[in-house]
């Protein structure tokens, strides 16, 4: 396991630096394979040995080689969240094939929490593929050489995306001005994989996302920071909650039902 933490981390380097260009990106519409990353104040293409993650930033003193534009700490700063994150799935899930399925969505996270933060938004571009992404890797997860999941795993993923996605429709139903539409579509694809880990993992995930988002609105109110119609960026609370039920939700049912006596 130590063995693997190390080219691990260097994937998540790596797939750190691409999420800063999709968060970019994305949002306005713009390929992320094409044109090459360039300084936005001079235009100078971005040359290799300066798109080293985390490491350039740092060689560069965070400043554009050609015009001395300041580089933003936030793009080594995800680099390195991005490699740490990926390590911990490795820690948490073990080496198998639940891997893949988790360091997805812990780079869909990455972006989708950014992305919100700083427009508001969720884009379809990336949650809408997530579905068959996810159910792709989520199968590979439960019927992969020598996986011990099943059918009856993959079932679970796909009704525990059905009801986490249901209970945010009917909210955004009853109270729109809550949230948006595309909190709701990425509640679907979180709740694939809080279905895949099991149920208390549904509820605990679900509600955490809820509470989490609702005490963040609560407080800005109270600080008069948000009018009533202000957008408070849902998406981050839902990814956070989400984690948290995938990580605590079999440790919270169990504490549950023993205090139930079962
Ligand atoms: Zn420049």
């Amino acid at each position: 396991m130590i063995l693997l933490a190390a080219p691990v981390g260097l994937l998540g380097l790596v797939l750190g630096s691409f999420l800063n260009v999709v968060v970019w990106r994305v949002p306005r519409g713009e390929s992320v394979v094409h044109p090459p990353s360039a300084c936005p104040r001079c235009g100078h293409a971005v040359r290799a040995r300066d798109n080293v993650p985390v490491l350039s930033w740092l060689l560069l003193r965070a400043r554009c080689r050609d015009c001395g534009e300041p580089i933003s700490a936030r793009y080594p700063a995800v680099e390195a969240v991005t490699a740490v994150a990926f390590v911990e799935v490795l820690v948490w899930q073990g080496f198998g094939w639940s891997l893949p399925a988790f360091w997805y969505l812990a780079a869909v996270s990455v972006a989708l929490a950014l992305i919100d933060l700083d427009v508001r938004r969720l884009p379809d571009a990336i949650v809408l593929p997530s579905y068959p992404v996810a159910l792709a890797l989520l199968a590979l997860a439960c019927w992969g050489p020598g996986s011990d999941a099943g059918g009856e795993v993959f079932l679970r993923a796909v009704l525990g995306g059905l009801a986490v996605g249901g209970a945010y429709l009917v909210i955004f139903l009853v109270y729109p001005a809550g949230m948006g539409l595309g909190d709701v579509k990425l509640a679907g694809v979180l709740g694939l994989y809080l279905g895949w880990i099991g149920w208390s993992a549904v509820l605990v995930g679900w509600f955490a996302g809820f509470l989490l988002g609702g005490l963040f609105a609560v407080v800005l109110l109270a600080r008069r920071r948000a009018g009533r119609k202000s957008a408070i960026p849902f998406g981050p609370f839902l990814i956070a909650g989400a984690w948290v039920g995938l990580v605590a939700g079999p440790a919270v049912g169990q504490w549950y039902l023993g205090l139930l006596g079962l």
